[in-house]
């Protein structure tokens, strides 16, 4: 009896500092962390109501520990929900469930004083009030974390639904046990272990999870264009292949500019001129092909390398994406006048050494096209600086 005593003190606390570290990783930007926290506080409170209520009747203990317990397992669903971005699903339903399953669970330990029915019911609620946030999240189950995440919650669920079965078939037909046999019984310690070791592994797993968020958080901000979402030049960096590495990478590259920015910025503010530079952004990504890496390479500057597709391929792209862009309407920005792009297209050679050797190849035409009077696409190769009419490849296709 002394180790389920021990074991009885020991875990109240195990939970209480996760709890607290959940709560805490809301400093990391951590939305789902305040309801983890909140979850294993309630939880832990529920395991230790019986050693802090040693003044009050075993009933009255036990309807103080279904209100922590049910709490425990409604904000563990509203964890799981918000972390996947669902934090409003079924609120309502969910919060009726545990209000419901607490009003049954009194009723029929205080009216009742029926045990076996109590933990029943109050099992099959806490399994109902974690299965529901599950079914709502499996279609934003992506990531390997995403994976183990939801893999951990449907063990808890499933052992929540075997604790509650076994009892319901160990003791049917054969009258109940009393509160006391119950309580003391090897086979209520086993099930408590079993739920303390699965709610420990399941703390582990959302630790695992908030780090890797934090850690994609960073990468993203670190590679990432808050303007436009686009890669930025260090994300460019890491996404493009690295041409020292085995195979050389075929592919084009295009690079564009927004033709006279510094009026748009001027002329209707930098607000506006922010819309233009999203804008340009948006018909990169939609006209391009989904395998190109596009990216903000600073100002209203970018970039994009195309894999496998020749420099012509390029060209005609990059005339359908100045085409787009040129017929863009601005009306909800107060930009009344046409704004356009110029384009410079090369493609990448086997003496390259790395992709910023095509990357200057595009420069030199982009600044040709600009030269060439602007809202243009000059590929390398139809560079001929000797005659200037040349320069405009107004339309490649
Ligand atoms: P050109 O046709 O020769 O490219 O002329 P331009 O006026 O576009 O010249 P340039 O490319 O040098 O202009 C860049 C301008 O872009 C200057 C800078 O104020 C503005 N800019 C850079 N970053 C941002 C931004 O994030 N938002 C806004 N609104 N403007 C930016
Ligand atoms: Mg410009
Ligand atoms: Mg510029």
């Amino acid at each position: 009896m002394e180790s389920h005593d021990n074991f009885a003190y020991l875990l109240p606390f195990i939970f209480l500092a996760f709890g607290c570290s959940f709560l805490f990783t809301q400093r990391w930007g951590i939305a789902s962390g305040l309801y983890w926290g909140l979850g294993y506080i309630a939880a832990a409170f529920g395991f230790c109501a019986p050693l802090l209520l040693v003044a009050l009747s075993r009933e009255a203990q036990a309807v103080i520990s279904n209100v922590f317990f049910f709490a425990a397992f409604f904000f563990y669903g509203q964890a799981l929900l918000h972390r996947f971005g669902l934090g409003r699903s079924l609120f309502a339903l969910r919060l009726s469930i545990a209000v419901l399953a607490q009003a049954v669970v009194t009723y029929l330990i205080v009216e009742k004083h029926d045990l076996r029915s109590e933990l029943i019911s109050s099992d099959m609620a806490c399994a109902l009030l974690l299965f529901l946030p599950l079914l709502q999240v499996r279609d934003q189950i992506r990531r390997p974390i995403d994976r183990l995440l939801a893999g951990m919650v449907g063990l808890v669920v499933a052992e929540t639904i075997v604790r509650f079965s076994s009892l319901l078939l160990s003791t049917f037909g054969d009258g109940y046990v009393s509160l006391d046999q119950f309580l003391s019984s090897d086979y209520a310690f086993v099930m408590q272990v079993g739920a303390s070791v699965l709610g420990f592994l399941l703390a582990l797993t959302v630790l695992g999870t908030m780090m890797l968020d934090v850690i994609g958080q960073h990468r993203h901000a670190a590679e990432y264009d808050p303007l436009t979402d686009l890669l930025n030049r260090r994300g460019f960096e890491r996404a493009v292949p690295d041409f020292r590495k085995g195979s050389f990478p075929s592919g084009a590259v295009l690079v564009c500019d927004i033709d006279l920015f510094k009026q748009v910025n001027d002329g209707f503010g930098h607000a506006a001129g922010d819309a233009v530079i999203v804008g340009l952004a948006k018909v990169l990504t939609e006209l391009l092909p989904s395998g190109a890496v596009v990216t903000r390479f600073g100002g209203e500057e970018f970039v994009a390398f195309i894999p496998g597709v020749s420099l012509a391929d390029a060209g005609i792209m990059a005339n359908i994406v100045r085409v787009s862009f040129a017929e863009k309407g601005w009306d909800e920005t107060g930009i009344l006048s046409q704004t356009t792009a110029s384009f410079g297209v090369s493609s990448t050679g086997p003496n390259d050494h790395s992709v910023h050797d095509a990357i200057c190849r595009a420069d030199v035409c982009l600044y040709a096209a600009k030269a060439g009077g602007r809202n243009q696409v000059v590929l390398e190769g139809q560079l001929a600086p000797t005659r200037p009419p040349q320069l405009r490849v107004v339309s490649v296709a």
